[in-house]
């Protein structure tokens, strides 16, 4: 008979854009590739909660007392390494309630993780459940070098890696080299299918024609030294001599409406464009020829699948930082704080040193990974067929898991 439709579960969360788009670009290529055959759920565990935990410190506190004793307890000899951070463990069982509700909601066939806190209460859950030989559970890690431990669950069946950096940290931490997969960090769909010319795109953009350009971004936020930067820029791609501009820069603030109204109220002495969060990024990409950027895995990644050379001028402390060497030791791109080094770096780029630019730009097409989403997705389908067609999955209401929490 027909199988049945089998349903995914994504877990993320929308802290950033980082993770929403990994969780996006699987949903997309699941349904380019086997369309009917998978019902993709996106679930985003933070969503009703927004603000938490900054609008609520005082509730926040108690939570945590109690909980985090009820949570060592709890994995006392099951992850004891974990339990390293209280407060990732108070956090982590505020949605622990959610995620339980997720899996009655959707009786997932097969839970997606893109966030470094979402392994052990699912994986916890499946197993108070029972489920856990019958349900397949994969974790696609985002960050591109110094991940988080958390990342890391030896009970996943597979677990996807952006890079080898992060494959060697996996299988440090006790993980089986058959579970583990390099596949790239996931990029949505539609990056790697345009197919649009620089030139069309930038009469479509309305950019103009003929000044190389630069492109400047700070994330899903618009974070880091972005206007600084942009104010250098305009004085450093301007020939005084000749009065001229040499070159045009697009200034993506993404869900920053403040700096966006800010630049957009300023003069400028190039072509600036101004933009608020944009849903095209791989058309502004395609467009330009350079990027500057914070640095983020997501814009990384979809600058170097798009060729461009890339000015990191901040990191998130943490699981950003290795994302620097990984850029700058390939040879894709170079890291500066300073909004006067890098403006006097884009504007050589554009001028005498437009060899450096190019070279720059055919390592970032090397080290790109464009069908990472594809290889990830071809991966787990065919978790699902050695599986045999999924018996419907006896998902029940127990009295539960989050009373127990709670
Ligand atoms: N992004 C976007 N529109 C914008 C700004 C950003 O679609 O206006 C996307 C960007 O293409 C990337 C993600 O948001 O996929 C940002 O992720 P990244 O990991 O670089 O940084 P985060 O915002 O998560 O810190």
């Amino acid at each position: 008979g027909a199988e049945r439709t089998k349903n995914v579960l994504i877990l993320m969360s929308d802290t950033g854009g980082g993770h929403r788009a990994s969780a996006e670009a699987i949903r997309d290529a699941f349904q380019l590739e086997y369309g009917d055959e998978y019902r993709i759920f996106v679930k985003d565990v933070w969503k009703e909660y927004t603000g938490w935990p900054l609008n609520d410190m005082e509730n926040q506190y108690k939570f945590m007392v109690k909980h985090v004793q009820l949570w060592k307890v709890a994995f006392h000899g099951t992850s004891p390494k974990w339990i390293h951070s209280s407060y990732l463990a108070a956090i982590a069982a505020f949605y622990a309630k959610e995620v339980e509700a997720g899996l009655m909601e959707y009786k997932p066939d097969i839970i997606i993780s893109v966030h470094p806190l979402m392994q052990h209460i699912p994986l916890w859950i499946l197993r108070w459940q029972g489920l856990q030989k019958k349900v397949i559970f994969v974790t696609v890690i985002t960050d591109l070098n110094t991940c988080h431990r958390t990342w890391f669950h030896p009970s996943v069946n597979r677990l996807y890696c952006p890079s080898e950096a992060v494959a060697k940290r996996a299988s440090l931490d006790g993980l089986e080299q058959s579970q583990i997969r390099v596949c790239g960090l996931p990029i949505r769909p539609s990056f790697v299918q345009a197919v649009l010319s620089k030139d069309d795109l930038r009469v479509e953009l309305e950019m103009n024609l003929d000044l190389p350009a630069v492109l400047l971004m700070g994330g899903g936020e618009g974070m880091g030294p972005v206007r600084k930067t942009a104010e250098a820029l305009a004085e450093s791609l301007y020939d005084k001599e000749l009065e001229k501009p040499i070159g045009q820069l697009i200034i993506i603030c993404g869900r920053n409406e403040m700096l966006a109204s800010t630049l957009k109220s300023l003069e400028w002495k190039i072509p600036v464009k101004v933009r608020g969060f944009e849903k095209q990024m791989e058309k502004w990409m395609g467009a330009c020829d350079c990027i500057i950027t914070k640095a983020g895995p997501g814009t990384i990644t979809e600058a170097l699948i798009r060729g461009l050379p890339i000015i990191l001028n901040d990191y998130i402390p943490g699981q950003e930082k290795g994302n620097v060497p990984y850029v700058v030791d390939n040879g894709a791109g170079v890291f500066t704080r300073s909004p006067n080094e890098t403006a006097q770096l884009v504007a050589e780029w554009f001028s005498t040193k437009t060899d450096e630019l190019k070279k720059m730009s055919e390592n970032a097409l090397k080290l790109a990974q464009p069908n990472a989403v594809f290889d990830i997705v071809k991966d787990i389908h065919e978790l699902a067929c050695q599986r045999g067609p999924l018996a419907n999955i006896p998902y029940v209401l127990t009295s539960s898991f989050s009373s127990l929490i709670c």
